[in-house]
Formats: structure tokens, C-alpha cells, sequence
């Protein structure tokens, strides 16, 4: 089996002696839709930290299509977080007084994308979260939808395989929570491996599997058919 993603007994005990992941085993394959769910300070940022290679597990292993963090050199982690991995935050994380499409270019300033394709290519990633009437405003002028929606289109500009969405839902209206999980379902069924996490049942629901982590441990992992 291709796994994009194998976690073999992960745990992460903090400096301080917090035991904040006590064991996670589970494999996820490319083009999967998962929800990481449980309540807060279960071990979710903790566990989404291993798995985005932002900070290693002090125990067990994790491999992302097939390599563990220790194995590459720091450019080839860079790299792989850049190119392959999305990363979309409830807290947006935007620059305020730059512009959408300004924003969205921030990633392929560490990548190797030829300055003359990032206009076309940011264009694209803007129009596939229905901004383009918004492309020039600067974000501090956005709803917390449309700068989510930005966030997105700017996890998106290097065609990662794989989106991370921390409670990506987390800071914006019902409505508006809506059209984000929209967007994140179009992108999951045009091929790409989203990565949810949230304290939210509901948002959970709209994934395709649920992995359910309590004080630390994985305790459950379903399938979740359409409601
Ligand atoms: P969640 O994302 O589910 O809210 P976290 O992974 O943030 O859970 O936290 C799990 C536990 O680890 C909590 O008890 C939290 O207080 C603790 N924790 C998180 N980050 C740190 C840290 N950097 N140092 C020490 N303890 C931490």
C-alpha cells in the first residue's frame, strides 16, 4: 500500500514533562479526506505539528511518503513543506495591508517557480476560492470568509498534495464556515489529501474518515458515510 502518511506509536512529551500525545498509530493514503477531532488539549496541534514536520515526536515514527524528519537535510524538509504540504490556520495568518494576490504569492517566494508564471499561477489559485473580484483589495478589508478563502488559495499556489486545516472554521459565522468546508470538499475531490483538525462533530462529519484523539490517545478511527 502507498501511504502518503504512517504514524507508528507517536507520542510527544513537551520540556516540561507534558505528556500531550501518548500513542497515535494510523496510516493515511494519498487522496484521503480525515478529520483529527477531539476536545481541546486532547494532543490535536501536537499531533498536526509531527505530522507537518514543524516539530518532532520524542517517541515512535512518522513518515511522510516515506521519509522521517531526521532523514532529511533541513533544505529537504523546507522543501517538502513548501511543495507538498498546504498549511491553512484559523487564525488566517494574512498580512493585512498586502493585497490577495500579494498574499497568495508568499509561498513561491522559497519556491523555484519562474517570477513571470506567479501572476497566472496565484490568478488560479484565487479563482478556485472565488476571489478573483477581490484579487486587489488589501486583506484587512476582508470578511473572515473571503481571508480564510485567501489562506486557502495560498496553501494551494505550489500544488501541494496534501492541505493541513487547523479549525480552519474556527473564526468565522456559520455561513461562512460553510463555504470554507465547500472549498475544502472541492478540493478533496479534485485529488487532494485534506488533513482536518477541529473540536467541531459537525465539521468532522463532513470528512471521510474520523480520527478521534482523547487525552492523548488515538482512540477511534471510522469511515464516515454521507449524511
Ligand atoms: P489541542 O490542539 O487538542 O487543543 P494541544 O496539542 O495544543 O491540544 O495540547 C495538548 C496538551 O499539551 C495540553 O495539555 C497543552 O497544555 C500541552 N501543550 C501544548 N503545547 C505545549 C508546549 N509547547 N509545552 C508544554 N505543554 C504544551
Amino acid at each position: 500500500m502507498n501511504y502518503l502518511i504512517e504514524a507508528a506509536d507517536l507520542a510527544k512529551t513537551y520540556p516540561d514533562g507534558t505528556p500531550a500525545l501518548r500513542q497515535a498509530s494510523f496510516s493515511i493514503q494519498k487522496g484521503e479526506f480525515v478529520a483529527i477531532m477531539g476536545p481541546s488539549g486532547s494532543g490535536k496541534s501536537t499531533l498536526l505539528h509531527i505530522l507537518g514536520f514543524l516539530d518532532p515526536q520524542t517517541a515512535g515514527t512518522y513518515r511522510f511518503k516515506g521519509h522521517t524528519l531526521h532523514e532529511l537535510s533541513d533544505d529537504a524538509v523546507a522543501r517538502v513543506r513548501n511543495e507538498d504540504m498546504g498549511f491553512v490556520f484559523q487564525q488566517f495568518n494574512l498580512l493585512p495591508r498586502e493585497t490577495v494576490l500579494e498574499n497568495v504569492y508568499l509561498p513561491l517566494y522559497y519556491s523555484e517557480v519562474p517570477k513571470p508564471e506567479w501572476r497566472a499561477r496565484a490568478t488560479q489559485a484565487v479563482a478556485q476560492v472565488g476571489l478573483l473580484h477581490r484579487i486587489d483589495h488589501e486583506a484587512y478589508m476582508l470578511s473572515g470568509g473571503e481571508k480564510q478563502r485567501v489562506a486557502i488559495a495560498r496553501a494551494l499556489i505550489n500544488k501541494p498534495e496534501l492541505i493541513f486545516a487547523d479549525e480552519p472554521t474556527g473564526n468565522l459565522d456559520s455561513a461562512s464556515g460553510l463555504g470554507v468546508m465547500d472549498i475544502l470538499a472541492t478540493l478533496h475531490s479534485a485529488g487532494h489529501t485534506v488533513i482536518l483538525i477541529t473540536h467541531d462533530e459537525d465539521i468532522a462529519r463532513r470528512a471521510k474518515r474520523m480520527l478521534i484523539i482523547r487525552d492523548g490517545v488515538l482512540v477511534q478511527d471510522t469511515s464516515l458515510s454521507p449524511l
